[in-house]
Formats: structure tokens, C-alpha cells, sequence
């Protein structure tokens, strides 16, 4: 069997930071270190953080008095950092710089007097941190129905942000249904959107023209894993996705020469490893990667940690 790896995949340079910080905490400050909600969308990361000493919470009232604290790369309310302001908590934020961009953007917008739009997936933690950043109401819309939903009238002054995990070529429908609504809309350059989350989408396309099956490795509640897989099933190849080779279904690959494995921003490339161990069970396999874009993306860490 081929074995095919798309270039781009796992890691973006929002991931690294973000499990760096938690790592590097709990050098600096010794266990335990509380992380609120999953720093990123991975079992294996989460579980691997926990083994040296994190502790996951869904709400800061679950943080005791003093413990150090960290945001997860999906960003926060402003509520949430209130709260632990009032508490006086010391808090780390492994909010992705791109996440952060965004609520800038919105806030700016906002700050000008347009209704704001937000283009994301409703309960998404990104999504609820973006929406209670800025200060007033925003408008979700998660596809092209909501915008015709939107109770606006055609010359309000309109602006849209978007969540970051999704790509250009998820948003443009929506985008220009948008501009076709409103007569006076504003939205960022869509190629402010997260780099990482278009080259996978890119990656995966060319992926998709030279495999029978594709394999995304990543979470079921990671948005841009979803996403690589539906786009996989969009252009027709079958796609699966696994959290690991424990999940690989040998029914899936009777028919398939050649398989193709990505994986999400969340996703480590030990788990890809894992993958092909799985593969190789079934059967003798060759693996090559694809060419794709190069990245060298890195963000600096919180400055709490760069400092003695
Ligand atoms: S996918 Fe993009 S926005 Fe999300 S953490 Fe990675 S770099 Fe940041």
C-alpha cells in the first residue's frame, strides 16, 4: 500500500506556543498549573500535560486561590478575564495571536459603529471568546441561510470577522452573500485569516486528487480537523476521522493502492506515527510526503516566561 502525507498538516505555530506555555509554567511555577478548557483539541496532548502535572477546568471557580492559571489558544471572554482579575489569579494567556487579531479587529470595527458579523460555529469555544470581546451584541451567521436571516436593514454599516479555523474558501459564500446584503460592509483581508488552517485545506485538496482514502488524524471536537475531513468527502474521496491507529477500520482500505493521511492543528505528528504503525498491521507500506508549503511561522510565548 502507498502511503501518502500532506504538507502542511498537524501542528500550526498557535498550538506550539500555546502547549509550550502550559510546559514551560510548570517548569517555571512547579505543578500543578491550571489550564482552562482543553488548551488545544487533543486527547493525547491533554493527557500528556496532565501526566507532568496540568489541571483542566472548564470554569476559573474550579481554580483555587493563587493557583497559576492558563487561558487556552481558543482565547476568552472578557468575563473570564475579569473574573480571574477579581480573584487575582496570575494568569498566562496562550490565546493564538491570530485569535487575539481577531478581537482587535472586531473590537475596531465595533468601535467605528458598525453592526458586527461574526462567520463561526455557535458554541465553539473560540467563537464565545470572540463574542464576548467586544463590547456589544455580535451576529453570528454559520452559513449562507443566516445571512438572509439577518434582520438589518440593507444600508446599515456592516463589518465581519471570522473564526480563524475557518479558510478562505470556507467563508467566501458567506462573504459575498454579505456584500451582496449590505451596501456598506467592511471585513478584514481574507488572507488575514489563519495561515495554518488555509495550507491544510490546500494541502488536503491536492491530497485528495492522488488518494483512494484519506485518513485525518485529529479530534471529533476539533473544528479544523472536521473540516479537513468534510473537504476530503466533498471532492468525493472517502475520508475518516481518527484520533489514533487504534481507531483505523481495516474494512475502509480493501479497495484502496493508495491512502492519504493528514492531520489537524491540534493533532502531533506522533499520532500520524501511530497511524501508519496501524497501516503497516494490515500490510506493507511505502511512505513518502507530499511537496506543499513550507511554514516557519513561530509566536513568542507570554512574556511572563521569557522573563527571569
Ligand atoms: S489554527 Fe491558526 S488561529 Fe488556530 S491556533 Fe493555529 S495558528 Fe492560531
Amino acid at each position: 500500500m502507498e502511503v501518502l502525507l500532506a504538507q502542511p498538516r498537524g501542528f500550526c505555530a498557535g498550538v506550539v506556543r500555546a502547549i509550550e506555555t502550559v510546559e514551560r509554567a510548570l517548569e517555571k511555577y512547579g505543578p500543578p498549573v491550571y489550564v482552562r478548557h482543553e488548551i488545544v483539541h487533543n486527547k493525547y496532548v491533554v493527557e500528556s500535560l496532565k501526566n507532568k502535572g496540568a489541571i483542566f477546568v472548564e470554569n476559573l471557580s474550579e481554580v483555587p486561590t493563587k493557583a497559576v492559571t492558563v487561558f487556552s489558544a481558543h482565547g476568552v471572554a472578557r468575563s473570564v478575564e475579569e473574573e480571574a482579575a477579581a480573584r487575582g489569579l496570575p494568569v498566562l494567556n496562550a490565546t493564538c495571536p491570530l485569535v487575539t487579531k481577531v478581537h482587535n479587529q472586531g473590537k475596531r470595527y465595533m468601535s467605528k459603529g458598525r453592526a458586527l458579523v461574526l462567520i463561526g460555529h455557535a458554541g465553539h469555544p473560540e467563537v464565545e471568546g470572540t463574542m464576548g470581546q467586544v463590547p456589544g451584541p455580535v451576529l453570528l451567521v454559520q452559513d449562507v441561510d443566516d445571512v438572509a436571516a439577518l434582520t438589518l436593514h440593507a444600508d446599515t454599516p456592516v463589518a465581519y470577522i471570522t473564526q480563524t479555523t475557518l479558510s478562505v474558501d470556507d467563508t467566501k459564500d458567506i462573504i459575498l452573500a454579505l456584500q451582496q446584503r449590505f451596501t456598506d460592509i467592511q471585513g478584514p483581508d481574507t488572507r488575514d485569516i489563519c495561515y495554518a488552517t488555509q495550507n491544510r485545506q490546500s494541502a488536503v485538496r491536492d491530497l485528495s486528487k492522488l488518494v483512494d482514502v484519506i485518513l485525518v488524524v485529529g479530534a471529533t471536537n476539533s473544528s479544523n480537523s472536521n473540516r479537513l475531513r468534510e473537504i476530503g468527502t466533498e471532492v468525493g474521496v472517502a475520508s475518516y476521522l481518527i484520533a489514533d491507529g487504534s481507531e483505523l477500520n481495516a474494512e475502509w482500505l480493501k479497495d484502496a493502492k493508495t491512502v492519504g493521511i493528514t492531520a489537524g492543528a491540534s493533532a502531533p505528528e506522533v499520532l500520524v506515527d501511530d497511524v501508519i504503525e496501524a497501516l503497516r498491521r494490515i500490510g506493507p507500506v511505502a511512505v513518502s510526503v507530499l511537496p506543499g508549503r513550507e511554514e516557519n511561522i513561530e509566536f513568542r510565548l507570554p512574556s511572563e516566561l521569557t522573563t527571569a
